[in-house]
């Protein structure tokens, strides 16, 4: 359940990340509008509109406001674009993504976590194509998409996920093989060729390969 104290605690928090940098006004309206308490066990309710990530089991992250506003503010998306995610996770980010009024395809490598996802995002409104698959393969029959964001530490940028941007799209992910990852923004000329801008270290958790034990 939603209430004036949720909401201004998330004015508060958007308040905080315009002081951490965050300038996006839809970025912003879309972080006072997600009830981020939601994706969280109720005895972490406390923390839900503070700029932290926390584990809350089965590996799942649910990722810092502050990153995931960054990261959508890199997108540089507008409204009815095609949008595919790496990493539903809690599904914070999915919905960040939908206030943005996109059209959104979600995949992710954990089974336990889509199946929550898919039964939470109806119940708050949301409707994104969620899919239980390997990030790294992308969502081909999908394909192209306008952008792409990778919300798993990946340890080299997948040459599916370029094949699946159209021309003048972008991608968004952070890439590096250990603890920390360099954020990047890489965007797929018409002829084909990429050009890659850079925007500091962060840290997620890792995205799994194809076959794991984990899974
Ligand atoms: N966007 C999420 C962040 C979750 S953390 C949120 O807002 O909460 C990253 C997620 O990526 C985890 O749920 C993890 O299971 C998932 N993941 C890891 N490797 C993956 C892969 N190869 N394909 C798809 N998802 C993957």
């Amino acid at each position: 359940m939603d209430s004036y104290r949720y909401m201004g605690l998330r004015k508060q928090l958007a308040e905080l990340l315009a002081t951490k940098g965050i300038k996006d006004a839809g970025v912003m309206a879309a972080i006072q509008k997600v009830p981020r308490h939601a994706f969280i066990d109720t005895q972490f309710d406390q923390y839900a509109y503070q700029d932290m990530a926390f584990k809350i089991g089965a590996g799942q992250t649910i990722s810092q406001p502050f990153t995931v506003a960054f990261q959508t503010e890199l997108l540089q998306a507008t409204k009815g674009m095609k949008v595919l995610e790496i990493g539903t996770g809690s599904g914070y980010q999915t919905s960040v993504l939908m206030e943005l009024g996109l059209k959104v395809f979600s995949v992710e490598r954990q089974r336990m976590l889509y199946d929550r996802v898919k039964v939470l995002l109806p119940k708050l409104g949301y409707a994104p194509k969620l899919f239980f698959g390997d990030g790294f393969a992308g969502k081909p029959a999908f394909a192209p998409f306008d952008r792409i964001l990778v919300t798993c530490g990946a340890p080299f940028v997948p040459e599916a996920l370029l094949e699946q941007l159209r021309p003048g799209g972008m991608l968004v992910i952070p890439v590096g093989e250990g603890d920390v990852q360099e954020m990047l923004r890489i965007t797929r000329r018409e002829d084909g060729s990429t050009q890659t801008e850079s925007f500091g270290e962060f840290r997620f958790v890792p995205m799994l390969p194809e076959r794991s034990n984990d899974i």
